[in-house]
């Protein structure tokens, strides 16, 4: 039911059931908040939101009062002002003034508020808590020096990942945002997705820093540095860079990776590819042993560690393949980089990705071989626009150029597996052709794309018919999986820790919205309906690459290539 309401003396429309702030910002009338964000319930913590509301003697929180017909609000009265005001002097008072070297100076929330509200100067000398960063994350730092207990970590982590490592601990001057037993990161649930740094609005939460040690390999003189960049990325980093969200930026970034130092760059679609394919592989001879479980997607290091955690009976249908960044790590260490005087522990090898997690896998003691790992070092899609600024690039100014071979051979059918439904949609395309020696017909496809958080599809290949479903986020896991996992209907089944898939990611440019993610996605099927070819089986380089490295490299092989630890424990 819509009614009118006073808003600084005009009359505007509300909605019952919403909350003041949502009449307000849907009337363009906007209200500074810091607790408060889209999707996670509100907790009128930091009281930025207040208003006045005529016949209410203290000051009303916008994001948790429910509007009423009889108000008449007033929106920045001098008295609200000052309240605001004060509440951020407030929680500047025992917060670090090290803006200058904070990684989110300039995009910090708390120093915006600062800003607009003219606060020039420390009127109130609080007393700091002296707490320490906890380092023990291999995707995550948390400095709760800088925290500043809006909470909005702990309700993404808990209301939209199902997740809950973190949540307030000890009381009143002394509360903090802690781990059980307070405990390092690393001992605690979490699966590193990144989805509370995209949601912290200071620097109290962002990605293990990489960079610098990218920045020491570019210039020692006995390292041969590589990259693969995902395409997810070169998509998104358009954004950090002042163009609208959604342009594919990929033979760009080509061209400014080699200006920086890389000596080789791969877009990571090649071993998306040969990641799907292989998988597809598998699919097929499960269906062909009848083996009538469905199989999990592995390549997402998120939902893999939340499988180990959680579900470890879920283990044995993990894939049993690499995921498409280790895969091309050990293809670079093993054949793509063969190039006379250079050796394996020479090369180094970067990944760039949307994805925190990401750094959490290559870190895995099963993904390095002989003591070298296959991924020396994983930036974000915020860190690797840091170092293309670091090293003065302009690249909007570059002539796009071409990436190394094998992404160089275009062709490449997968650039939708970063949204959410792209895997399922991919592996179930190759097993298409794979059984019938065609390619599936797209418009059958579409089902997978939605933004649901639960998806599913049958198609009839010949005399099979194919089953795969898509879990789109961690909670929609945590609601589908006791009915899923013994279907007997499905052969695969795709799951994303970040709902919507790694478009999405806690390695994403910050401060993202819908649209932003919708059009990423949307330039991801853009580069899908130019490929020349819709099935990752199709796609002729596989083969040679899986007889060069067996061929160059006897010892690592194929097998060693991509097999993970859950190989040990595949039914196949
Ligand atoms: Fe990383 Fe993608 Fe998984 Fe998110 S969905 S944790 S971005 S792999």
């Amino acid at each position: 039911m819509i009614f009118d309401i006073e808003v600084n003396g005009k009359t505007i429309k509300a909605r019952r059931g919403e909350m003041i702030l949502e009449a307000l910002e849907r009337n363009g009338i906007a209200i500074p908040t810091l607790c408060h964000m889209k999707g996670l319930s509100p907790s009128g913590a930091c009281r930025m939101c207040v208003v006045e509301v005529e016949g209410v003697k203290e000051l009303v929180t916008s994001c948790s009062q429910p509007v009423e017909e009889w108000m008449k609000i007033t929106t920045h009265s001098p008295r609200v002002v000052h309240a605001r005001k004060t509440i951020v002097e407030l929680l500047l008072a025992n917060h670090p003034d090290d803006c200058l070297y904070c990684v989110r100076n300039g995009m910090c929330e708390l120093q915006d508020m600062a800003s607009e509200h003219h606060i020039m100067e420390r009127r109130f000398p609080g007393k700091r808590l002296q707490l320490k960063t906890d380092p023990s994350s291999s995707s995550l730092t948390r400095d709760p020096a800088k925290c500043i207990l809006c909470g909005r970590c702990i309700r993404t982590c808990d209301e939209v990942m199902g997740i809950t490592a973190i949540d307030f601990t000890h009381r009143g001057n002394q509360t903090i945002i802690g781990t059980t037993a307070g405990k390092g990161l690393n001992l605690s649930s979490c699966i590193t997705c990144g989805q509370c740094i995209m949601a912290c609005p200071t620097g109290a939460l962002h990605e293990k820093e990489q960079l610098s040690l990218v920045q020491q390999a570019l210039h020692r003189k006995d390292s041969y540095v590589t990259i693969s960049y995902s395409p997810t990325l070169a998509v998104s980093i358009g954004e950090m860079l002042g163009l609208k969200s959604g342009k594919d930026l990929s033979g760009m970034l080509n061209a400014a990776l080699r200006k920086a130092g890389f000596r080789k760059v791969f877009n990571n679609v090649a071993a998306s590819d040969i990641n799907i394919s292989l998988v597809a592989d598998l699919v097929v001879q499960r269906l062909k042993k009848g083996i009538r479980q469905p199989l999990f997607s592995s390549c997402c290091p998120a939902w893999v560690k939340m499988a180990e955690q959680f579900y470890p009976e879920l283990i044995p249908q993990l894939a049993p393949v690499k995921s498409p960044q280790q895969l091309m790590g050990g293809l670079v260490k093993s054949y793509l980089v063969n190039a006379p005087g250079v050796r394996p522990d020479q090369i180094f090898h970067v990944a760039a990705m949307p994805c925190t997690a990401k750094k959490f896998e290559a870190q895995r003691e099963e993904m390095t071989h002989k003591g070298i790992s296959d991924v020396d070092a994983v930036l974000t899609t915020r860190e690797l626009v840091r170092l293309i600024k670091l090293y003065g690039i302009h690249i909007l100014q570059l002539e796009p150029e071409a990436a190394d071979d094998p992404s160089a051979a275009g062709g490449f059918s997968s650039h939708v597996t970063g949204m959410s439904g792209g895997v399922a949609e991919s592996v179930l395309r190759d097993v298409y052709f794979k059984l019938t020696g065609k390619e599936i017909a797209l418009n059958k496809l579409g089902k997978l794309r939605s933004q649901k958080s639960y998806k599913e599809l049958i198609v009839k290949a010949g005399p099979h018919e194919i089953g795969v479903a898509v879990v789109n986020g961690s909670m929609a896991l945590r609601q589908t999986i006791t009915s899923l996992k013994d279907r007997k209907d499905l052969l695969f089944i795709e799951v994303m820790a970040c709902e919507g898939g790694c478009v999405a990611g806690g390695g994403q440019p910050l401060k993202s919205d819908e649209d932003d993610i919708r059009n990423r996605a949307r330039a991801l099927a853009d580069l899908d309906s130019k490929a020349t070819m819709r099935a990752a089986g199709k796609q002729q380089l596989i083969e040679p690459l899986q007889q060069g490295v067996n061929t160059l490299h006897p010892d690592t092989g194929w097998d060693a290539l991509c097999k993970t630890i859950f190989a040990k424990r595949s039914v196949i």
